[in-house]
This record gives C-alpha cells, sequence and structure tokens, in this order.
C-alpha cells in the first residue's frame, strides 16, 4: 500500500477511485480484469482496502443479510461468492462456521476477506492498481478536463475520470457537535462499542439492521444495565425465511404511477398470496426486477409521498435480517435485558454522570424519561448532503460539482452514474455509484444492486477512456450523448439479466406494508 507521502502532483492516472468500499473496489476489479494497461488508483482514508463499514466488522457474529449463494460479486456471476467459499474452507473455520449451506448467512468479515481477495488479485494482473491510503479533501477540475486531487496528507494526484465511492455517512453528524460525550453517533466505531458495554443503562435511537448487529455485540459484552432502543415506529428489520418464489406481477409498462395506486396493487397481489397460503415474502421479492423503475415513474411529489409514508415499512420488510439474529433480540428481550420503546425524543439533560432523556411514547401526548449513561444514534445514515461535515462533501458543495438530490437522500446524478451540479447538469469525467444514487434509483445500497453499477461504470469508464485515445488517433472524439446511450443500452440489458433477488426499488410496498402493518404483533414483528 502507498500512503501519499510526499505533495508532488503524481503522473496522470486514467482513473481514480475515491473510497474503497465494496463499490470502489469492485470498480477497480473491473478495470484491472479488463487489461487495457490502466493506470488505476484506489485510494480510501481506513487501512483495511476492500471491506468499507459493512464488511469491516471483527465481529463474526455480524452476519450478511443476504443467503451465500446469492452475494457473488459479479452481476452475471452470482454464485461466485459460495463457489469462493467453498474453496476457501479456512476463512470461514476462522469465523467459527463449520458448515456451509447455500442459503446460510455467513460473517460479513468473510465477506470482506472474499471482495480482498478479488482486490488482491486484480492487482496482480498486468497495468497499475496503486492502493493510497489517505483521505481526500478536495477536487478541481484542471485545464483538459482533468481533475486534481487533494490528499489530508497535503499530496497531490491527477486523474483523467474520477469515481466518488463514498459509501453512506455516520448519522446526524451535525446533531455530534451540539452535545456532550454522553452522545455518539458512530455505531462502527470500537471505542462507541466500548463504552456501550461499560456499566450502567444506554439508550439507542433507531431499531434498524445496525442497532440489531449492536445488539449482537451488547450480548457478549455488557454485563450490568439494560439496553433502551427507541424508534418512532418501533419498526424492526423482518426475519428471513424460505420460501418459494412468486412471479412478477406488475405490467412493466403500465407501472403504478402514484404510491396509493401501487399500494392498492400491491395490496391486491398480498391478500390473493395470503389466501393460498403464501408467505409475503416472495410477494415483495418478485418487485425486485422492477424497483428502479417503480420508483422513477413517481413524480418527485409521489417518491416524496412514498418516503414520508412508507419508506420505514419498505425498508424493514425490503432490507431483512438473517433470522438468527431476530432470535438473540427477543431473547435479550425476554431475558429483561432490552427494552424497546416506541416514539420520539423530546430532549436531553445531563445530570452528573448520567444523562435524562425525555421522550413522547408514539400515538400519546405524554412524556416519559429515561435516565442512562450514554446515547448511541443509530438512526441511518446522514444522507442531506448540505449537513454533512465531510470536508470532501462540503468542497465538492461550494465547487459545485456535487449537489444534493431533490429529495436530500443523496447526490444529484444522471444514467451512467454521473454526478450533477446544482443545475443537473452532468460534470464530464466525475463518476459515482452506491449510496450517493438513491435519490434517483432509491435503492442503491445493497451489493445485488451495487454489483451490477460497478460493473457497468467500469464498462463505461473503459469505453470514455478507449474513445479518448481512439479520438487523440483520428481527431474524431465522441459526443457525451453516445456514449450516454450506450450506457442506456447496457443498464437494459443488465436490468434483464437481473433475477429476483437482484434487484431493488420501493414503489410496490406501500400496499403491502399496508396490509402486512395491521397485522403486526406487539413486538414489531409480522406473523408468519
Ligand atoms: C452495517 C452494514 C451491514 C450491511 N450488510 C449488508 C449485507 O449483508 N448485504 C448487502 O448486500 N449489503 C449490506 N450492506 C449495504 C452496504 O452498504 C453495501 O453492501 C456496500 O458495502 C456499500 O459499499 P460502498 O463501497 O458503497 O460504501 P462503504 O462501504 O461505506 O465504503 C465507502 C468507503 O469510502 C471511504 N471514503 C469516504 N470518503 C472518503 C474520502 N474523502 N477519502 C478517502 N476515502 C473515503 C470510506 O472510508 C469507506 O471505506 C450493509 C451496510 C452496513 C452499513
Amino acid at each position: 500500500m502507498n500512503n501519499m507521502m510526499n505533495n508532488e502532483l503524481r503522473a496522470p492516472y486514467d482513473v481514480v477511485i475515491v473510497g474503497s468500499g465494496y463499490s470502489g473496489t469492485m470498480v477497480a476489479v473491473h478495470l484491472a480484469r479488463a487489461q487495457r494497461g490502466l493506470r488505476v488508483a484506489l485510494i480510501d482514508r481506513s487501512k483495511t482496502f476492500g471491506r468499507g463499514v459493512a464488511y469491516g466488522t471483527t465481529d463474526p457474529k455480524h452476519l450478511l443479510n443476504v443467503p451465500a449463494d446469492q452475494m457473488g460479486a459479479f452481476p452475471d456471476d452470482i454464485g461466485h461468492f459460495y463457489r469462493w467459499l467453498k474453496a476457501h474452507s479456512a476463512n470461514l473455520e476462522a469465523a467459527a462456521i463449520h458448515e456451509l449451506r447455500p442459503d446460510a448467512f455467513i460473517p460479513r468479515l468473510v465477506f470482506g476477506d472474499y471482495i480482498q481477495d478479488l482486490l488482491r488479485e486484480a492487482r496482480a494482473l498486468p497495468g497499475t492498481l496503486d492502493i493510497i491510503r489517505d483521505e481526500i479533501v478536495d477536487l478541481t477540475p484542471r485545464e483538459g478536463g482533468s481533475f486534481q486531487l487533494i490528499g489530508k496528507s497535503g499530496s497531490k494526484l491527477e486523474a483523467a475520470q474520477v469515481v466518488l465511492a463514498l459509501g453512506n455517512f455516520p448519522p446526524g453528524e451535525a446533531e455530534q457537535k451540539t452535545k456532550g460525550d454522553w452522545f455518539m453517533n458512530n455505531p462502527y466505531a470500537a471505542e462507541v462499542h466500548a463504552k456501550l458495554a461499560e456499566p450502567g443503562d444506554i439508550l439507542i435511537i433507531g431499531t434498524g439492521l445496525t442497532s440489531l448487529d449492536l445488539l449482537l455485540t451488547l450480548d457478549k459484552t455488557k454485563r450490568e444495565g439494560k439496553i433502551h432502543l427507541l424508534s418512532r415506529r418501533g419498526l424492526f428489520p423482518q426475519p428471513h425465511k424460505e420460501a418459494a418464489s412468486y412471479p412478477a406481477f406488475l405490467d412493466p409498462d403500465n407501472l403504478p404511477k402514484t404510491a396509493r395506486a401501487l399500494c392498492r396493487r400491491v395490496a391486491q397481489e398480498l391478500r390473493q398470496a395470503n389466501a393460498q397460503g403464501i408467505d409475503w415474502r416472495p410477494v415483495l421479492d418478485s418487485l425486485r426486477p422492477l424497483n428502479q423503475a417503480i420508483w422513477r415513474n413517481f413524480n418527485p411529489t409521489e417518491q416524496r409521498r412514498f418516503l414520508r409514508h412508507l419508506g420505514a415499512l419498505w425498508d424493514t420488510h425490503r432490507h431483512r435480517c438473517a433470522p438468527e439474529i431476530m432470535a438473540v433480540k427477543n431473547r435479550l428481550q425476554a431475558e429483561g435485558r432490552l427494552v424497546c420503546h416506541q416514539g420520539y425524543v423530546k430532549g436531553y439533560e445531563p445530570m452528573g454522570g448520567q444523562v435524562e432523556v425525555t421522550y413522547r411514547p408514539r400515538g400519546t401526548t405524554q412524556e416519559n424519561k429515561l435516565r442512562v449513561r450514554h446515547v448511541l444514534s443509530c438512526t441511518g445514515p446522514q444522507s442531506d448532503y448540505r449537513k454533512l461535515n465531510d470536508p470532501l462533501v462540503q468542497q465538492l458543495l461550494i465547487r459545485d460539482l456535487l449537489a444534493a438530490d431533490p429529495l436530500r437522500i443523496g447526490a444529484y446524478t444522471a444514467e451512467g452514474g454521473y454526478v450533477c451540479n446544482r443545475e443537473g447538469q452532468v460534470i464530464r469525467g466525475l463518476y459515482t455509484l452506491g449510496p450517493t444514487q438513491k435519490g434517483r434509483l432509491y435503492e442503491s445500497v445493497a451489493v445485488p444492486e451495487l454489483r451490477g453499477q460497478a460493473a457497468d461504470l467500469a464498462a463505461h469508464l473503459l469505453n470514455v477512456i478507449a474513445r479518448k485515445d481512439q479520438s487523440s488517433a483520428d481527431g474524431n472524439a465522441r459526443s457525451l450523448s453516445d456514449l450516454t446511450s450506450e450506457i442506456d443500452a447496457r443498464i437494459a440489458d443488465h436490468t434483464r439479466l437481473l433475477t429476483t433477488t437482484d434487484v431493488v426499488d420501493s414503489g410496490r410496498l406501500c400496499s403491502q406494508f399496508a396490509t402486512l402493518s395491521a397485522r403486526r404483533t406487539p413486538n414489531g414483528e409480522r406473523p408468519a
């Protein structure tokens, strides 16, 4: 690994990728596998390249939420991870997994091993794939269309094309500044885990997948004191359950235009499935190949409506968890070590070594109080980029090389992963993938979506580079619109290839959720 130690401008790279989580790493892997002799740099501020936040955990209790045989890193070979596991039993043994099944939920750290292995293989191929540890804090356009990237160390790089694979940002980062040490907002930091394990009651705000992860860690480490979990609706991710697949029931050429229409249609299908004794999960999963199309078929008002009324319900049913994880949560509750609350935080009052949290229970006007030692915000990533303290994002916003998307759930992006400015114009040579694209695609977070994005973006970059080479050879440059049409065609092709477990979107959930929520059990789970 290289550290950017000196301040000279390095020889230009064809592509510089900022962020080496799954998304950035897989773009690098695809570029290297193409063997075109490119100069590529993969940069990350953390020391564990290829893992990112999700697969950087060292706790083998933290499991994937997608079965092993569906987690392949390549869109045209989703069984690749499972085959890799069979050939690397030592990695499984190291994580105390002694039996491998296609439907197993494997520790996330083993998936990180897999991506690191792909990166190692890619680096052994001809061409240059530098990995550089630094935080990029600024990016400026240069004459001739290239970019200069500036590292926190003061180092400089030049790149013809830049990929921003920045991932998710911590929840409510700005809020942290206004509170004391008792308030924490980074659920992945080891020092946060250590503080939560100290004797005394604690409060975790949010009941999503990350909170469940924490419960698995605290189950082992927290010996004294209760864990309080508080969220507005008290919805937990639903556990996976094996079920046969369900046929597609929406017409791709006539998708619902409103959240309400979607709800109605999905509710109708759920009722029919239920009458035949079919579980709700495959019905929801059958929507996946069309999810992005449904989202994009909504106008901004309908997208907002969906987010406001159905977002939480969709997320907890679409992004499910391994059943073993829900079992731990239920056990902790039964043992009295975990107490779950529904409501809204009204305020905090530090009192000596503790803090008094006032919250309003959902559906009431009363105020309840909890006295705890630490509070951790686990409310999901901050996705309104205007509120982030991230130095690179702030600089990009100032330079109009990045803009918040109209829904404030990511960056303003265009087809093909182009980053857009405030006016929605694409910035040539600047791309992104992953959670930054949530506004345009809604579900742009999990590997089944990101593997397609990484392959498509790498193919596009190779095309641009080939065209540039060609145009400098014959002076005949290609227009952006030609390239964009090519990307569209590739994406359409890719969408056709996707299996039912492969895509993401949000629209149809509405109806299902409406029906399902009426039948929710007191602890927030859907009945089997
Ligand atoms: C806890 C957790 C569990 C998950 N489990 C699953 C799962 O089981 N299955 C699934 O499909 N998906 C899962 N996901 C979704 C997950 O987000 C994606 O699978 C994927 O890991 C996202 O990768 P990414 O590269 O886009 O982002 P990240 O993994 O967040 O990586 C972004 C990287 O960019 C770096 N970076 C950011 N800014 C800079 C900068 N300025 N300079 C240098 N480096 C920078 C960061 O250090 C980081 O390493 C999970 C997510 C989380 C958070």
